[in-house]
């Protein structure tokens, strides 16, 4: 793969320097770090013979819309099934799951309920009775595999970064970048939802103690924003021209941000944040706050 770019970003301090790697640049369609999740799958999915992928997401899922493009891309039958029954009828007003659908992905709705039982077998029984056998990647697509994956995010060159910061869903990006982080470099992560559940997840796929989650900036949830991050989104983009999304990306550099003005960082300290892509849900979340008469984000 070509080298990704890394761009220095602006700071009004000069004690530490911050950069960041355009994941997000990786691919037109699969974007940051779910194209590096999707690897190493997919090629296990060729090698078993297998010709569909089947997945899990909600209605503006960066995975759902990753899975159907990389799907169309290297050969495979893509089906997502979404959390949410009373949106089968408004895939057209959705720009993620019109876009999934546009790939070829077959789009199977279902109750919250029966969205909670996901891993369990006898959902997945009857989808296999339903669509024959398929090729299973979790909600998100973190395995062994996308974690696999996400230790290519980081190479020797990085050597020098003092921190990686990177925002977390599931844990898989994050576990990929401790397992192949320097002895010396500090990891932080930077939850996009609430809860505790998160350490045990990365216990899962790495056993580094490199990693702090830094749980103050999921600004109450997941998908939930406010007007305080739109601006600080869009101040960021009017000054170094680099987008940021509102789920997991913005929330992590707006917490970078306060730390370094709260002096979280040593003089000197040399940051890399990651950028994990997510653009795709920008024009989905615009819809919404339209709808509210709220402020849009600018990406483009
Ligand atoms: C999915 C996603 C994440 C979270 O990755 P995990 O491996 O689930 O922790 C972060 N950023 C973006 C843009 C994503 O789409």
């Amino acid at each position: 793969m070509e080298k990704i770019l890394t761009q220095k970003i602006k700071l009004n301090t000069d004690d530490v320097s911050l950069y960041i790697r355009r994941e997000d640049l990786i691919h037109p369609f699969v974007s940051g770090n779910k194209f590096r999740k999707l690897k190493y799958n997919l090629i296990q999915a060729k090698e078993e013979g297998l010709k569909t992928l089947l997945t899990f997401g909600g209605a503006f899922s960066n995975h759902i819309a990753a899975t159907a493009a990389a799907g169309k891309e290297h050969g495979f039958k893509t089906m997502g099934v979404i959390r949410g029954e009373e949106l089968a009828d408004k895939v057209h007003g959705n720009p993620t799951l019109l876009f999934a659908r546009q790939s070829g992905m077959e789009l199977v709705f279902v109750s919250r309920e029966e969205y909670k039982l996901k891993s369990q077998n006898d959902l997945l029984n009857h989808l296999e009775q339903r669509f024959g056998p398929f090729y299973l990647l979790p909600e998100g697509g973190s395995n062994a595999l996308a974690v696999k994956g996400c230790e290519e995010i980081l190479t020797p060159e990085d050597s020098d970064f003092d921190y990686i910061c990177v925002s977390v869903g599931t844990g898989g990006t994050i576990s990929g970048i401790m397992n192949s982080a320097m002895p010396s470099q500090k990891i932080l992560g930077f939850p996009a939802l609430k809860g505790d559940f998160l350490k045990n997840e990365i216990r899962q796929f790495s056993t580094k103690e490199n990693m702090n989650l830094i749980t103050d900036y999921h600004f109450e949830g997941y998908g939930k924003i406010n007007a305080d991050l739109i601006e600080f989104i869009n101040t960021f983009y009017k000054q170094n021209n680099i987008p940021l999304d509102p789920v997991y990306t913005g929330k992590m550099m707006y917490g970078i941000f306060d730390l370094i003005a709260k002096d979280y960082f040593p003089k000197g300290t040399k940051i890399l944040a990651i950028h994990t892509g997510g653009i795709q849900g920008i024009e989905g979340m615009n819809q919404k706050l339209k709808s509210k008469k709220l402020p849009l984000i600018y990406w483009q």
